[in-house]
């Protein structure tokens, strides 16, 4: 096993909450640590890297909506992660934070975060910082960039070129170009859920129809394959499909046709090396992977252009158990820091 294995695999090994199976001793410097926080409807989810890029710490917290809500809860996380790993905040490389909304690409303002009720333009990185003592620079970015950064970091391979194709309530995508992370003029980049996937098709709260996101999220497949259900309606659609349930099939090959439509409209786009697949329905696991494969092996089969592009080996699944988003959040924190991000 190579040095680089041996890093890779550590990098999976994440503790939870604080029961760290590696923790280094304060026995001097402690530069070079970061903190990501990855700020979700429902929770934060907080690691702490050593400089080496190893998650050491993790901390969840319920989310408390709301600007003062937000803010409490991030600085209690951040308290808590340095404390764990005996990291005096002054020393840490950065901090960053994932948002899920639309997030000003030139100064990290969040315009707005609907599912965090934040409804107004806020400085949430600059709030942050000051309730934490004044700490330098608090990175904020849109949580599916910062998720393509973590996966890029947590990948097999080393890429540059990379695309997070979250597949949650809604479809959208971050993307990593050159190293960089592509946000656009007005930080939309990635916003392919509201691409017209099907002329005439299923009405969309964007005011259009046929978008992508109503075929190829977990809200569509919860609409296809109504409960009630015991366990995820994915996870159970997948199971009913692969014990021969026909209707259950229909419903998960349209849903594998739409992932894998969104998967050609980032490689055709971006060309990038690796479309990885996280959020919810990420969770069904090597089944959705199985399928969204097989749909674009198929449409190679018909099109020696797409053969050529080998859409298939490019799409991974986001790994299993990994904060991803609170990873590449802490790595924001440190480039930005170094003003390279
Ligand atoms: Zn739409």
């Amino acid at each position: 096993m190579s040095t680089q294995d041996i890093a890779r695999e550590q990098r999976a090994q994440v503790p939870v909450d604080g029961a760290a199976s590696v923790v280094g001793t304060p026995d001097g410097a402690r530069h070079g640590w970061s903190v990501g926080i990855d700020i979700g409807g429902t929770k934060v989810l907080g690691v702490i890297l050593d400089p080496g890029g190893l998650v050491r710490h993790e901390v969840r917290a319920p989310t408390v909506r709301g600007v003062e809500g937000v803010v409490s809860g991030v600085v209690d996380v951040v308290t808590q992660l340095t404390a764990q790993a005996g990291v005096a905040l002054e020393d840490l490389a950065g901090i960053g934070l994932g948002v899920p909304g639309v997030v000003a690409p030139g100064d990290g303002t969040v315009e707005h975060a609907v599912n965090l009720g934040i409804s107004q333009r806020v400085s949430l990185g600059v709030l942050v910082a000051q309730r934490l003592g004044g700490v330098p620079l608090v990175a904020v970015e849109n949580d599916l960039n910062m998720a393509a950064l973590g996966a890029a970091h947590l990948s097999d391979v080393p890429v540059v070129d990379l695309a997070f194709l979250a597949l949650g309530t809604g479809v959208a995508a971050g993307l990593l170009l050159d190293g960089r992370l592509r946000r656009g003029a007005g930080g939309a980049a990635g916003e392919i859920g509201h691409l017209t996937l099907l002329v005439d098709g299923l009405p969309c709260k964007c005011g259009q129809t046929g978008c992508l996101e109503q075929y190829a999220s977990g809200t569509a497949i919860d609409a296809a394959w109504p409960g009630p259900h015991e366990r995820p309606a994915p996870a159970e659609l997948f199971d009913a499909a692969a014990a021969g349930d026909a209707a259950a099939i229909a419903v998960r090959d349209r849903f594998a046709w739409a992932v894998a439509s969104a998967v050609r409209i980032l490689v055709l786009t971006c060309d990038v090396r690796r479309v990885v697949i996280g959020g919810g329905v990420s969770q069904v696991g090597e089944p959705l992977l199985a399928a969204v494969q097989g749909v674009l092996a198929a449409e190679a089969q018909a099109s020696p252009f797409l053969a050529s592009m080998a859409l298939a080996e490019r799409v991974v699944l986001a790994p299993a158990g990994v904060p991803v988003g609170a990873v590449g959040a802490a790595l924001a924190g440190r480039l930005a820091r170094e003003g390279a991000l």
